[in-house]
């Protein structure tokens, strides 16, 4: 293929639907539903290859070839043969000639096992489980895009092949793409290079749920942003559902174009929280019952142990889980009961629950008490319920860490020492002056094991 064909395959085939739609030879709807969904693989001499995502594209293109070779033909300007193929060969095709970048676009990346189904819902990801169903269920109509922020290891990635899932089975004939934001960068810095980047980028335009993983990572990446961004643009405005994760807010995300951060904005952006207790209970639960096969018994209260003392993280409780089962293999108890569970955990540090007052517990407890997430109170946010949440996580870290201001600042979304010592100071009058901040103080702090 000569290299202006090749660069400029996916304009060739455009100008080939324009006349195709353009000469009525087709219904508009016939039009728009079975051949506009189809692109250009490549064109050797007389022989071009057209790619398209189904069974019944691939029989009405065939039903029609001699009109549509004819059309290409004319683009051409030479008499062109086609050979139709489907997405799926393409792929092999791909693997094969593995100079070929737009095989890692088409590559489903969907995992299986993660589905709505096994999504333990409650109280810390109800909103993000909610959206993301909605999305699944109507997409492009209520959140767009839909921001999902929250800290590692809470279910983020879960929901978004939870939507991926959903959409593969309900939908078949819709294009959903799952793509982690590194993947996206090394994809467009490839496809510049070996010249690929209009039909990556077609293809992306083509998607119907645009479902990419840790956004934050894009900051990096300079380039990669302005493509991003008109793609992203281009998705929202043809009302194709765009949903994104990251680990922070959308507005504290650093080195990210602020164009791009109130785009991010203007659909829905949900929190996703540790789990509390009863969540993180459930999740175990869930998570034993694909480990039926294993001959040894869990006891409750292990159950229970785990659930209080691992709850920062989903990971962390799967974690602990495997460790127990790990253990088991190799101790043989005839159950893992509560003394067995502890002995584990005594002696792997890096699985040893957090029992030391940390900014990190601190932060949960409060965040908890408020119903708030942790990066709202990081956040520059002067909501009133948010800035009060702030004044007292930062009281107690003073209080019970002795830390000093600057380095509390540090930990609360880089405020300077003087405005942490400003909120210090007005907490510390607020409890002497009422009660509600007093008694809120105080809760907290006995939930903390302070009092
Ligand atoms: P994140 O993307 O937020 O870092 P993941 O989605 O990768 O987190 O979740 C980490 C692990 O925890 C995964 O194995 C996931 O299945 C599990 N997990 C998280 N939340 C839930 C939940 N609510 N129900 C069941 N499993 C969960
Ligand atoms: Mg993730």
């Amino acid at each position: 293929m000569s290299n202006y064909i090749k660069n400029n395959l996916s304009s060739i085939w455009k100008q080939t639907l324009d006349l195709i739609k353009n000469s009525e030879y087709f219904d508009i709807p016939v039009f728009t539903t079975w051949i506009a969904d189809s692109s250009i693989y490549d064109i050797n001499d007389d022989f071009a290859s057209i790619v398209v995502p189904l069974k019944i594209n691939k029989q009405i293109f065939e039903e029609n070839l001699p009109f549509i070779q004819q059309k290409l033909s004319e683009v051409m300007d030479k008499n062109i043969t086609c050979q139709i193929l489907l997405k799926s060969e393409v792929l092999t095709k791909s693997a094969n000639e593995s100079n070929k970048v737009s095989s890692v676009v088409l590559e489903d990346k969907i995992l299986d096992k993660y589905t709505f189904e096994n999504f333990i819902v409650g109280q810390s990801n109800r909103e993000s489980h909610a959206a993301a169903l909605s999305c699944a269920y109507s997409p492009g109509k209520f959140f767009n895009p839909l921001f999902i922020f929250g800290n590692s290891g809470l279910g983020k990635t879960h929901l978004l092949h939870a939507i991926g899932n959903y959409v593969k089975e309900n939908c078949p004939d819709k294009k959903v793409l799952y793509i982690y934001s590194e993947d996206f960068i090394t994809l467009v810095v490839n496809s510049i290079k070996d010249k690929s980047i209009e039909e990556v980028k077609d293809y992306i335009c083509s998607v119907d749920f645009l479902l990419i993983d840790d956004i934050q990572r894009l900051a990096q990446w300079g380039r990669s942003q302005e493509i991003f961004f008109n793609l992203y643009n281009k998705l929202i405005n043809n009302s194709k559902q765009v949903v994104i994760t990251s680990d922070i807010h959308p507005s504290e995300l650093k080195g990210i174009e602020t164009r791009l951060i109130s785009r991010f904005s203007s659909g829905l952006s949900v929190g996703i929280d540790s789990p509390e207790f009863e969540t993180a209970y459930a999740i175990l639960e869930k998570k034993l019952e694909g480990r039926q096969n294993e001959s040894v018994l869990v006891e409750k209260k292990v159950l229970e142990y785990v659930a209080t003392k691992f709850s920062s993280d989903v990971r962390r409780l799967e974690g602990a889980l495997n460790e127990l089962f790990f253990k088991a293999i190799l101790y043989n108890p005839e159950i893992i009961d509560l003394n067995f569970a502890i002995e584990v955990f005594k002696e792997n540090p890096t699985n040893r629950p957090d029992e030391a007052l940390t900014v990190i517990r601190i932060k949960k407890a409060v965040c908890e008490f408020y119903g708030l997430t942790r990066q709202q109170i990081e956040s520059k946010s002067r909501t009133a319920n948010i800035s009060v949440a702030r004044q007292i996580a930062i009281y107690i870290c003073r209080t019970h860490l002795d830390m000093p201001f600057a380095k509390i600042g540090y930990e609360f979304g880089g405020r300077d020492h003087s405005t942490i010592m400003a909120s210090f100071d007005k907490m510390v009058r607020m409890i002497k002056e009422k009660e509600t901040f007093s008694s809120a103080v105080s809760k907290i702090e006995s939930k903390l094991g302070l009092s």
